[in-house]
């Protein structure tokens, strides 16, 4: 199983992954040894098809010997490419896209009989193909949880609309299941995963006021009431999800990503406020400081009201920690617009971000803005400013946890050095615990003091180690 991008793709793979298991298959150790290769492809950016591309290349010898093997492509490109990977890739043998995951096996049995199989039905209204499939989750003591497929918004930069489909949310009580079914299995943290996470369930109250089903159908709990009252108020439902999911016996850490700025409300931070369980940390994707840019970006708000709303977060959560995304060289961004970015993003004082050179995507419509495309040189030179902004912050917010105790969920030794654990607070800051056996220590909480900071992580010292 090979995985490329987002969380989503992840969490979408360890479940192609159960859904193959329980066909008797086995994961091997590498694609140079497997009967059946899985690509989980990914689109948002242009080096993640070229990746894709060169990788499943190297396997065009092997296959061409071995006809018991099979090449599968899932995912964002297969939905998006659909027969164009047969003519770019002809040794790959099945292509199934994002709402057709549930079919994989049935495609591998055909595909005993047919050459280049497909199916990249794109029926939005379905549900998750794989709803009814919970993932083994990789690590043991933490899991993703898928709760909405699509996304409804379109802004001009992002294929996922094109690719996922419009936004079809899981059922209340089949996402609380799965959390219950994951703390059985001694996962103590989840982090439920969406395109637009804050608009949990509005289609789920949509579709019952089209329906008029009765206000008992199990589809439709959220927590300890039915969607049923006001069925005109469309509404959603994710503050009663962290609150349902947060209160689930075992689950000590929840997060979530992505949230849209545009659709946060209240009664989203009261939840995270008084769930002992949501994790202060909040991923609040800005993209671009500058109004003219947000709105040729269709995200729906502008600097001020995101700025508003960051600040209403902080005052309701405390110690909230908040990271953010940013595109540099949006199509027709001006140096004014890029400082309107600089000056808020400086304001903002972000926890972290994630920075993105501007990738244009073929079928998004800031993709045809070919005239108004920016320089290289200049997209390079205004990345590095913004980087060196968000690194200042990030550093002093680091800076600032120097001498706190706090709690840390170890996930392993360090990927730098087997000698030192390392682990994330409910802030979901990095921490290097030198001396701990991160291996005998992966899913245990510890107390420690923060004795050091760096711009991207910090060094701790335990205390004491909690079960
Ligand atoms: S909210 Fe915008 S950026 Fe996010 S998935 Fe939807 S269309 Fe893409």
């Amino acid at each position: 199983m090979k995985t490329f991008g987002c969380q989503m793709n992840e969490n979408d793979s360890e479940r192609i992954v159960t859904l193959l298991r329980r066909q008797g298959m086995t994961p091997a150790l590498s694609e140079d040894v497997a009967d059946v290769v899985v690509f989980n492809t990914c689109t948002i950016r242009e080096n993640a098809d070229n990746r894709f591309f060169g990788q499943v290349n190297k396997l065009r010898e092997r296959r061409a010997v071995d006809s018991q093997m099979r090449i599968v492509v899932a995912g964002c490109l297969a939905q998006g490419e659909q027969e164009a990977i047969f003519d770019r890739a002809p040794h790959v043998d099945i292509v199934v896209g994002t709402h057709a995951l549930g079919s994989i096996v049935e495609l591998l049995d055909r595909s005993a009989g047919e050459q280049h199989v497909i199916d990249v039905s794109n029926t939005s209204e379905a549900l998750d193909p794989l709803a009814d499939l919970s993932a083994e989750p990789t690590d043991g003591h933490k899991a993703w949880v898928t709760i909405q497929t699509g996304c409804d918004n379109n802004c001009a930069f992002c294929i996922v609309p094109q690719v996922r489909g419009g936004e079809v949310s899981r059922p209340f009580q089949a996402v609380v299941d799965e959390v219950r079914n994951l703390a059985s299995q001694g996962v103590s943290e989840v982090t439920l995963l969406g395109q637009n996470v804050n608009s949990y369930g509005r289609d789920l109250t949509r579709r019952l006021r089209a329906e008029q089903t009765g206000p008992t159908d199990r589809g439709y709990l959220t927590g300890q009431v039915y969607v049923s009252g006001s069925i005109a108020r469309i509404r959603p439902l994710f503050a009663d999800l962290l609150r349902a999911v947060g209160a689930v016996d075992g689950i000590r850490r929840v997060r979530f990503t992505s949230p849209h700025p545009k659709d946060m409300r209240e009664e989203t931070f009261r939840a995270m406020a008084e769930s002992p369980a949501v994790c202060e940390s909040l991923h609040f994707p800005l993209q671009s400081g500058s109004d003219r840019i947000l709105a040729a970006m269709h995200r729906g708000y502008r600097g001020a009201r995101f700025f508003e709303k960051l600040l209403e977060a902080r005052e309701i959560v405390p110690d909230l920690a908040v990271t953010t995304d940013i595109i540099v060289g949006f199509p027709g961004e001006t140096d004014d617009d890029f400082e309107a970015t600089l000056e808020l993003v400086a304001r903002c004082e972000f926890d972290s971000a994630f920075t993105f050179i501007y990738s244009p995507r073929p079928g998004t419509e800031a993709g045809g803005w070919r005239d108004r495309f920016i320089a290289p040189e200049v997209i390079a030179e205004r990345f590095e400013r913004l980087k060196h902004v968000t690194e200042r912050s990030a550093f002093a917010k680091h800076r600032e946890r120097v001498g706190r105790i706090e709690e840390i969920l170890i996930d392993g030794p360090s990927k730098r050095d087997a000698s030192v654990a390392s682990g994330r607070t409910r802030q979901n800051k990095l921490v290097h615990l030198a001396g701990v056996d991160g291996e005998r220590e992966r899913g245990s909480y510890v107390q420690a003091r923060i004795v050091d900071a760096s711009a991207h992580f910090l060094h701790g010292e335990v205390l004491r180690v909690r079960a």
